[in-house]
């Protein structure tokens, strides 16, 4: 039988914004050796804004903004949402006649009849397109146009406030490793992990690396391991996790699903509050 105690505690969290699926998870939160983050969403805002319209040749900036919000105008991923939002104007969505996503690289669409990519580097590389080296400080959205390279677009999201004084109250709570799995680029994800203090950061990961990172770390901790994600295609981790954390309850219905732990709002420092939760409950029930 569970001790009432812990119903106490179930209580006391879901007033401190933490709603917690059983008993259980609120015992388990007190042997937490890691905690692994997603990025977007979870340690940033979630919301991009465009910083550079890069086209090639003469291709105007006005143009190849407008081409990319076509393309990204039927994707919820934060990347479409800014870009969307930059070009600002009505779409005639009409001028797309095909659309597929295609998770951890980007979007393919049809405009006005011709094939369009927009994604990464990995999406580049995987469609034959020859790329510049850019460097520039955020994520790089490639955009091609019938198998030719036509620009790119800078974009770039910011750490959320609270998230350095997260990690450091983690690290003074006695947990031992904290994590951040990314699928953004190398540069962007180590700049975030160096600026938050982070133990480790796995970057430019698909949707199923992130679930074999997570295995591996998994594996490598005696005690409990936390994924906190907003469940934004994370909820294959959210499911690995001795405890799945998602931030921000008000979002996906399959998040809420997929973790043991729901977060009221999208604040970092709410996980402090349900370790903090966790052992006041233990010292009450002992
Ligand atoms: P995260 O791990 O940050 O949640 P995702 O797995 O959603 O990231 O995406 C990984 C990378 O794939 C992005 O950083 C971006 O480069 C590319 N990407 C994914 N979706 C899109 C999109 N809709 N438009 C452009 N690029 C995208
Ligand atoms: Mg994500």
């Amino acid at each position: 039988s569970i001790p009432l105690g812990f119903f106490g505690g179930i209580g006391g969290a879901s007033r401190r914004g933490v709603l917690v699926k059983g008993g259980n998870y609120l015992e388990a939160l007190n042997e937490v050796e890691t905690v692994v983050f997603d990025k977007t969403g979870t340690l940033t805002e979630g919301r991009f804004t465009v910083t550079r319209i890069l086209p090639e040749g003469d291709l105007s900036e006005s143009e190849l903004l407008e081409k990319a919000s076509y393309v990204e105008s039927f994707s919820s991923h934060p990347i479409s949402l800014s870009i969307v939002s930059a070009y600002g104007k009505e779409l005639d969505r009409g001028r797309i006649s095909s659309y597929e996503e295609i998770a951890g690289h980007g979007i393919k669409a049809a405009l006005d009849g011709k094939i369009i990519f927009a994604g990464n580097k990995r999406l580049m590389e995987k469609e034959g397109v020859t790329v510049p080296q850019l460097s520039f400080g955020g994520t790089l959205v490639y955009l091609s146009e019938g198998g030719q390279y036509i620009g790119a677009l800078v974009v770039s999201d910011t750490i959320k406030s609270g998230a350095q004084e997260t990690i450091r109250a983690l690290k003074d709570m006695g947990i031992r490793k904290t994590v951040m799995l990314t699928g953004d680029l190398k540069q962007v994800g180590e700049e975030i992990g160096t600026a938050l203090g982070l133990d480790e950061v796995y970057t430019e990961l698909l949707p199923q690396d992130k679930v074999s990172v997570f295995e591996r770390l998994k594996k490598e901790t005696s005690g409990k391991i936390v994924f906190v994600g907003d469940g934004i295609n994370d909820a294959p981790v959210l499911a690995q996790a001795d405890i799945g954390i998602s931030m921000g309850a008000l979002g996906s219905d399959a998040a809420i699903e997929a973790s043991d732990v729901v977060l009221m709002t999208d604040e970092p420092m709410r996980i402090v509050t349900a370790l903090k939760v966790a052992k006041r409950t233990r010292s009450i029930v002992w």
